[in-house]
């Protein structure tokens, strides 16, 4: 079987052909890193001394290349904890903070033999869709350095499409893994709400949050989410259900498949480039075997708009701990204690975080309770049920993963509703809690474009088997 370069399988196998060592891996991408990096700022951490001695430890093992991530070399987002090195979620509140304790995912990744060679930039907290939001500075878009990666894993996004890395993790509570994997012409998965572990993903809305992984294939984005997904006695949120394998599915191709596409709210796609490309996208599908019928999501069009009351109400009391007390940053020079409270919120906190948590306290008071917070839950329901509707009548709702291509750094900042609407099609899907995947689909004017794939609660295999065709659709077209 031939892989393609770079891949995890092309790795794996050179490893079992003795024809490279994980330190020459590891190696190759921190030079990668050191070279080019600082044109993108994909990283704001490299962990070069412990990638070295995991490439040596795994080297001492001689059955590692066996293992499902052995010596594959991955990057995450530097709102998941690690013991190595920062956590600082891109803020300046926790710029000096260590982590206790690897995250689950870390855990995991490393029990597969995986080699974590850093942390990336991320909006602050992982609020943002550009990485703009970042208090060390934006992540460029290796596809085009004049233009955002998307986010808030840009930083993650980046580190794959530039070459740094085979594959990495990054975070989605509104679409933040499927829109920068969408810009940056990669493959990001968010899983079932609940599917992977939260333990050790700093906060921002606990309803909505789920870690998933980018790559450069289908296949390898599979092979990240069978190591990470799975019950976490210490999560409470994490589904008990066993994961199934789902690489083995991935050849199963798109016949068979009812691919449902809400037409109506299609119509809040702006770009002619992203709907020629959805378009496409489901020629090929039907013409790999499936079936495209018409579904209807009624109230998806209310999905921003109840988001950034969910979100940020979450957000408003997940951050309450960040006091100056027992994590990060501590303004100096206070009188009292909520003097001290205030001006560490004041000083630690980015203009973006602050007006969420602004806007999430002010929906949870007294009074405005039930004008805000409880609609914007009555509006997720609906959403929920909307969706239970369509896959009454197909396999997989497609939609494009972003209303636009790659915008240009800086052309949003002043305007955060043009920027919360770039989320318009990846948000209900986090309000519902499904798994959905994006996956390049071509290119319009040098510009990659997504197209994201959403399928019923704890069927990711299907959602990787639509995704894989689309790819395979897309490579045999020469995107
Ligand atoms: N862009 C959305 C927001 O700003 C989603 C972010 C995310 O998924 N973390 O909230």
């Amino acid at each position: 079987m031939s892989e393609r370069p770079g891949t995890i399988d092309a790795l794996r196998a050179a490893y079992l052909a003795g024809e490279t060592t994980p330190a020459e891996v590891v190696e190759r991408c921190l030079s990668a890193i050191a070279e080019r990096d600082e044109a993108i700022h994909a990283f704001l951490e490299v962990h070069a001394d412990a990638a070295r001695r995991c490439a040596d430890a795994l080297a001492r093992d001689r059955s590692f290349a066996r293992r499902p991530l052995g010596g594959v070399p991955i990057a995450v987002k530097d709102n998941i904890c690690t013991r190595e090195g920062h956590t600082t979620c891109a803020s300046r509140m926790l710029e000096h903070w260590r982590s206790p304790y690897d995250a689950e995912v870390i855990e995991r990744l490393h029990a597969a033999g995986a080699i974590v060679v850093g942390k990336t930039n991320l909006d602050e907290f992982a609020m943002g869709s550009s990485t703009e939001n970042s208090a060390f500075g934006p992540t460029r878009n290796p596809r085009d350095p004049e233009r955002a990666p998307g986010g808030s894993s840009g930083g993650s996004a980046a580190a794959v499409a530039a070459g740094f890395v085979p594959v990495a993790l990054g975070s989605d509570t509104g679409g933040s893994i499927r829109q920068p994997a969408s810009f940056c012409g990669v493959v990001g998965f968010k899983p079932t709400w609940g599917r992977v572990s939260r333990r050790g993903l700093v906060a921002f809305a606990s309803s909505l949050d789920q870690i998933g992984p980018f790559a450069r294939t289908v296949r390898d984005a599979a092979r990240v989410y069978e190591v990470i997904a799975g019950r976490d006695p210490l999560d409470a949120t994490s589904l008990a259900r066993p994961v199934e394998p789902v690489t083995p599915r991935l050849e199963e191709g798109a016949r068979g498949l009812r691919v449902g596409v809400p037409r109506a709210f299609l119509e809040q796609a702006e770009d002619p480039g992203v709907c020629e490309h959805f378009d496409r996208a489901l020629t090929m599908l039907r013409e790999a075997g499936a079936e495209i019928v018409d579904v209807d999501l009624p109230h998806a069009r209310f999905a921003v708009a109840a988001y950034y009351v969910v979100a940020n109400a979450e957000a408003s009391a997940n951050l309450a701990r960040f006091d100056g007390v027992r994590y990060g940053f501590r303004a100096s020079g206070a009188d009292d204690v909520i003097e001290m409270y205030t001006a560490t919120r004041a000083r630690g906190f980015g203009a973006e975080v602050k007006r969420r948590i602004l806007l999430g306290t002010y929906v949870l008071s007294a009074g405005y309770y039930d004008a805000y917070y409880r609609r914007a839950m009555q509006v997720r329901s609906l959403i929920i049920d909307d969706f239970r509707s369509a896959f009454e009548r197909c396999d997989l709702v497609a939609l494009p993963t972003s209303p636009t291509p790659a915008f240009r750094l800086g052309e949003r900042l002043e305007d955060p509703l043009t920027m919360y609407l770039s989320d318009v099609f990846t948000i209900p899907v986090n309000l519902a809690g499904l798994p959905a995947a994006s996956v390049p689909a071509g290119e319009c004017g040098g510009l990659p474009v997504g197209v994201q794939l959403i399928g019923r609660a704890l069927d990711e295999a299907t959602v990787l088997r639509g995704a894989a065709a689309v790819e395979a659709g897309a490579s045999g077209e020469g995107a």
